[in-house]
């Protein structure tokens, strides 16, 4: 579904990113962690048409996607939930819901918003509260949600976790488990490395722009040099 070939990135003449290999498969749940600064986001403002590749390829569904704007990009089904989460603050939860939709069928957007709802009850019960009163958890599941009314077949999440307890974390990293097992891809970006290991099928470790380390989600955890420097243990 996404193949990343050899990317380098980043901003004006710096490079951030050096030559990263990376794959998201049809329906897998990949992890991207590593420390603060690393390169994570960078990561992902590339594969999401932000920001253009100094050198290498982005391979999206067989196709390259140089040259094509993140918009065109979310027609093609590569949806990105960036870690500010870009919300309408002055509009309501559905009103925000709506705005993700804009390249859906009427018939699909009323099918798509009942997923949401069920997917994130909380949002059904404040349909008609506006987004900029809400905790930093629920602001979270609406741009996940709003991305969802896409019709998103690769969704790239930044740190959904940011500011949320632990136990929060939980309920958002396992909608992040259900929307993998409806078929959408998900390329996760979280510093919260324990977590975001424990649920994903297969992940990168990045440190300072290059990946250093990947395997399966559970195999990492149990990486000696992962456990040392992203678990604490
Ligand atoms: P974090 O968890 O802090 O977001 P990250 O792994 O996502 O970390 P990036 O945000 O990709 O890391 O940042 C990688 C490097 O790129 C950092 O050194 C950062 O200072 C730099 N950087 C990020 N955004 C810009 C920008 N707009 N202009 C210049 N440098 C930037």
């Amino acid at each position: 579904m996404l193949t990343l070939e050899s990317l380098s990135a980043g901003y004006g003449r710096m490079r951030i990113l050096h030559e990263v290999d990376l794959q998201v498969g049809a329906g897998e749940l990949v992890a991207l962690v590593g420390a603060n600064g690393a390169g994570k986001t960078t990561t992902l403002r590339s594969i999401c048409g932000q920001l253009p590749p100094q050198a290498g390829r982005i391979v999206f569904d067989g196709s390259d996607t140089a040259g094509r704007r993140p918009d065109v990009l979310v027609r093609d089904g590569l949806v990105h939930v960036p870690e500010d989460r870009a919300l309408f603050g002055t509009l309501t939860v559905e009103e925000n819901l709506r705005m993700g939709a804009w390249t859906a069928q009427a018939e699909d957007t009323t099918k798509r918003l009942e997923q949401v709802y069920e997917l994130f009850p909380i949002l059904a019960e404040r349909r008609g509260q506006v987004a900029q009163t809400f905790s930093g958890g629920q602001q979270q599941m609406l741009a996940i949600g709003r991305a969802l009314m896409a019709g998103p077949r690769l969704l790239l999440l930044d740190e959904p976790s940011t500011g949320l307890s632990p136990k929060l974390t939980w309920t958002m990293l396992d909608a992040v488990r259900e929307i993998r097992d409806t078929g959408v891809s998900v390329l996760l970006v979280e510093q919260n490395a324990k977590q975001a290991l424990a649920i994903a099928d297969r992940a990168y470790v990045m440190e300072s722009g290059s990946v250093v380390l990947s395997g399966g989600g559970g195999e990492l955890a149990g990486d000696e040099r992962v456990r040392k420097a992203y678990l604490g243990l």
